[in-house]
């Protein structure tokens, strides 16, 4: 059984907990990464197992599931296996939010001492998450683990943007797992500058941020080394975002899936072909599926248990694959992921359309530098339509062409307008969101 979880909120954390964390950091990265090996019995089981353990611990000793659960007359000892999961209540970002901050801890923990992890809000809902120190390692280890499946070598360099930087570490001091941290808010020229000069082999950032480096180096015919590895995650990366990058840096980036709130759980593989999901940390299921197999994302992080999350609505949507992923991987695998529900447009009928309907659509248009579909009435979308310098003057039959495909494809009662735009300025956390749902 991989350590996890336990009771970590003595004080023995606290005191000397850097190197500690360290420690505990490569201990439970090198059992995260044998288990990517596991059969899928062996997994279903070490799910079931800790499972049955958190539902108890989270109903005993945190206020928020005791009353969630009594309020569905759920009891612990209901689940016997994955087949009684949909038992289990669900937590929503509004259960969560409207909670006592102090309920949704286990009881006797102090939330001064605890890390805590703040999401960005981008769906209008901040939330902060409270972690141990071994909680803290534990999350970290599952992220790493990605990148070690794609090879990641201790001596690579890695330049990450972000908006908040992440810890520096002692071992880094000694040129293993060096990083360099740049700001999101720092011009795209300096990023690619950075890249430049030292060459990193590896590159982590959101898919936006990604997209614009990647463009500030072609718009000033710069040549980085080739980073062997780029990750793209916070953002839905949608095909020309990841041909832009491709074409910019040099390296097809691999997209990874997860949440501030629960680390990040699924990634693509080698292969390209959908997420592999992280099972011996997370239990992720799709709820609701649509005729095309895409339901609502629902994720348990097996290994929080301070502030547990359990059978939590990430608001995102996904598809299960159907066949096995050529890698030879066993681990369960999402298809599609397509983002946030709210990056949808809703159909009067109550179906959604996600943002890669739009984007087969408008492929078909190269004369269009950038789009977005924009939905501020159930019976009204905006279309606006940004066109490359070179094509101006060819807008309007670009315009009459799109809105001719749209009204073939749409509903009558739904109303298109198309708005010719010059530039479409894009709003923080908003980058490559091109379906934007504001209903
Ligand atoms: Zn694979």
């Amino acid at each position: 059984m991989i350590e996890l979880g336990g009771q970590d909120t003595g004080p023995g954390w606290y005191f000397g907990p850097v190197l500690r964390e360290s420690f505990a950091t490569v201990r439970m990265l090198a059992t995260a990464r044998a288990s990517t090996r596991w059969s899928l019995e062996r997994l279903r089981v070490r799910q079931e197992a800790l499972l049955r353990d958190l539902l108890a611990h989270a109903y005993e000793r945190v206020p928020l599931y005791r009353s969630l659960y009594d309020e569905a007359g759920f009891r612990p000892a209901d689940f016997r296996s994955l087949a009684d999961l949909p038992r289990v209540p669900l937590l929503t970002k509004e259960r969560l939010k409207s909670a006592d901050p102090l309920d949704c801890v286990v009881r006797g923990a102090d939330p001064a001492r605890l890390s805590r992890v703040e999401t960005s809000g981008s769906t209008g809902m901040p939330l902060a998450i409270l972690l141990t120190a071994r909680e803290r390692a534990w999350q970290r280890a599952v992220a790493w683990r990605i990148l070690f499946e794609h090879g990641y070598r201790l001596r690579d360099r890695t330049l990450e943007i972000r908006q908040n930087f992440g810890p520096a570490f002692a071992v880094q001091r000694l040129g293993l797992a060096a990083k360099d941290w740049l700001s999101i808010l720092d011009p795209p020229d300096s990023w690619a500058s950075h890249l430049c000069d030292r060459g990193h082999a590896v590159v982590v950032a959101g898919a936006g941020t990604l997209r614009a480096l990647a463009d500030a180096v072609v718009e000033r015919g710069l040549a980085p080394p080739r980073p062997r590895l780029v990750f793209s995650d916070s953002e839905t990366l949608d095909p020309e975002t990841r041909a832009r990058i491709a074409a910019g840096l040099g390296t097809d980036p691999i997209d990874v899936y997860g949440l501030v709130e629960l680390s990040n759980f699924a990634w693509e593989c080698e292969r390209r072909r959908g997420f592999h999901v992280s099972a011996d940390s997370h239990v992720v299921e799709v709820l609701d599926a649509d005729p095309d197999g895409l339901g609502d994302l629902v994720a348990t992080d097996l290994g929080l248990r301070v502030m547990p999350m359990i059978r939590y609505a990430t608001g995102d949507v996904g598809a299960w694959a159907a066949e096995a992923c050529p890698c030879g991987r066993v681990l369960p695998r999402l298809a599609r992921v397509v983002g946030r529900a709210v990056d949808s447009v809703r159909l009067p009928d109550g179906r959604r359309l996600f943002w890669p309907f739009f984007h087969e659509l408008f492929a078909a248009h190269p004369e269009l530098e950038r789009w977005r579909v924009v939905q501020e009435a159930p019976r009204r979308l905006r279309v606006e339509l940004a066109l490359g310098a070179r094509d101006r003057d060819r807008a309007g039959p670009v315009c009459d062409g799109v809105a001719h495909q749209l009204a073939q494809v749409l509903p009558p009662e739904l109303e298109i307008d198309i708005r010719r735009r010059d530039a479409i300025p894009v709003a923080p956390g908003e980058k490559t969101r091109m379906v934007l749902c504001r209903l």
